[in-house]
């Protein structure tokens, strides 16, 4: 694997400022990279601040949110400096993003093809004819049997799957170095989701990407991702491999997530393993984000937040229970 991170965030700090002078404190302090090739997913219940996150490295954030600081170094350009100008040639260029419900981001009065067509031809300079041709190769790609009829149809003529796959055409359009996918499966059945998620696995390998999948689903990231990223309270909690993180998950909100997930030796009444919600992000428990649902909290974790400490090669967590490796 290269070495060059292909996305490096530092610090990155996003707030909301609400009604009453509170502050909610969304993405407070994360840092990872991303290289070349991976699938890095970032995981968490909603209200955890993963989709801030990678609204955030879109420069999507709309008020009262607004970025605070920190840096998102995107093939070492920092994207907290450029203009929005700049910024829209890189969101149609080098990054792209899928969301769950394709239907807010496609256009309900365009064809699929228009919309395709229209993409290629704002970030390459190709005819009409070329951008046709395109548009046809595209869907056939990512499954549409019969691309030639699918670019006359309307979004509202296609299922809930074959609208994820025309959304995934689109971002490919600009043939994409990073791939945000934020929960690009939530709203689909189990098979047609099996079936986005290993399209996705391919457009991976052939077009020579990287992709940052946000989901609450750890049953996801066991399938499709190499490493992952637990985030709670706006703040990473727990980053490693996801063979490790399943083989030895050491913060306790890791294990509550995977206690939580199905298994058929596992009984039922398991599910649901974490006791109360996520606290809003203007109203985080003093010291560490997690202690009022910690089954382990101690005297210390009322008094301060723990920092996200390297406890194992590769494996770091923020959590009182651990002692940073040497
Ligand atoms: Fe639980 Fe304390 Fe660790 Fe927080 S720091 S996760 S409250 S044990």
């Amino acid at each position: 694997m290269e070495k060059t991170p292909i996305l490096e965030v530092k610090d990155l700090k996003t707030y909301f400022y609400l009604e009453g002078n509170k502050v909610a404190k969304a993405v407070d302090g994360v840092d990872f990279q991303i290289y070349p090739g991976e699938t890095v997913a970032l995981v968490g219940e909603s209200g955890s601040g993963k989709s801030i996150t990678s609204l955030s490295i879109m420069k999507l954030i709309d008020k009262p949110g607004k970025i605070e600081g920190g840096s998102i170094l995107f093939s070492g350009t920092d994207l907290i400096s450029l203009t929005e100008k700049q910024m829209t040639k890189i969101r149609g260029n080098d990054m792209a993003m899928i969301f769950q419900e394709p239907m807010t981001a496609l256009n309900p009065v365009f064809t699929i093809g228009n919309q395709i067509m229209e993409s290629l031809r704002k970030h390459q300079k190709i005819s009409k004819k070329e951008a046709y041709i395109k548009a046809v190769e595209l869907l056939k790609i990512v499954g549409f049997p019969r691309a030639e009829e699918t670019i006359r149809e309307y979004p509202h003529q296609l299922s809930g799957g074959m609208r994820q796959r025309a959304m995934i055409a689109i971002a490919l359009s600009c043939n994409p170095k990073l791939l945000i996918a934020d929960e690009p499966t939530t709203a689909l059945d189990a098979t047609i989701q099996a079936q986005i998620l290993t399209l996705l696995d391919e457009m991976k390998e052939k077009f020579h990407m990287s992709i940052l999948l946000i989901t609450h689903d750890l049953g996801i990231v066991a399938e499709h991702a190499d490493r992952v990223m637990v985030m709670y309270g706006g703040q990473i909690v727990e980053s490693t491999s996801v063979e490790r993180l399943f083989e030895n998950p050491l913060h306790p909100y890791t294990r509550g997530l995977l206690e939580s997930l199905p298994s058929i030796d596992r009984e039922v009444e398991r599910l649901g393993a974490i006791k109360g919600i996520v606290p809003p992000a203007f109203n985080f428990p003093k010291g560490c984000r997690f202690s009022d649902r910690c089954p382990y909290a101690m005297e210390e974790c009322h008094q301060s937040n723990p920092k996200l400490l390297e406890i194992e090669t590769n494996h770091q967590a923020r959590c009182f229970l651990y002692k940073e490796s040497v």
